[in-house]
């Protein structure tokens, strides 16, 4: 009884459709040349500092159908350096296949609390994290040129026009 349960659960995680669903979103149309030979992960920088990130893992998990890659938080952790796209000896564009599926995700509306973050910061301070008082100062005693400024109007102004808030509200709002 038990094994039918898990079995039925394991079918209820797979997508048999998922890896079509993929091929049809930009970035995500070379991930089914993938042979698995983890040349990716090997040169990832991401990867070498942490176990939760594994490119080949993930590439391999969206094949199966395992849809639970756009909820997981791992994928976000690709900072589209391109090393793994230019050593895949398949030609997998993994740093295209890695955006796609955030594509895929924040269409089905989720995004990791850590992204929305740095939204927030872009949004307010035009840096993806606030650059601290002392950084500046620390800047201005080594003779180093003032950060440029951001146009935080213009900025507010694309993200009203792209609707960017609302990602960044749910996160106000969640923690309210
Ligand atoms: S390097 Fe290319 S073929 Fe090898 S595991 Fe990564 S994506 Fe797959
Ligand atoms: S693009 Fe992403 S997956 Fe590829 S090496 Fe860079 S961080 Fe890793």
């Amino acid at each position: 009884m038990e094994i039918q349960k898990t079995v039925k659960e394991m079918y209820r995680r797979v997508d048999p459709h998922f890896k079509h669903k993929l091929l049809q979103v930009p970035g995500g149309e070379t991930f089914k040349l993938c042979y698995q030979c983890g040349t990716c992960t090997a040169t990832c920088p991401v990867a070498r500092f942490t176990d939760v990130f594994r490119p080949n893992k993930i590439i391999h998990l969206a094949k199966l159908g395992i849809r639970n890659v756009v909820y997981s938080d791992s994928v976000w952790l690709c900072v589209n350096c391109y090393s793994c796209t230019e050593r895949c000896p398949q030609g997998v564009k993994v740093a295209d296949v890695m955006r796609a599926l955030k594509n895929m995700a924040v269409e089905e509306g989720y995004i990791p609390d850590f992204s929305r973050k740095f939204l927030e910061n872009i949004l307010n301070t035009g840096s993806v994290y606030s650059i601290p008082k002392s950084r500046i100062s620390r800047r201005e005693a080594l003779g180093l040129p003032s950060l440029p400024k951001t146009k935080l109007e213009d900025l507010k102004r694309l993200a009203e026009l792209m609707d960017l808030s609302k990602y960044v509200e749910s996160e106000a709002k969640k923690s309210g």
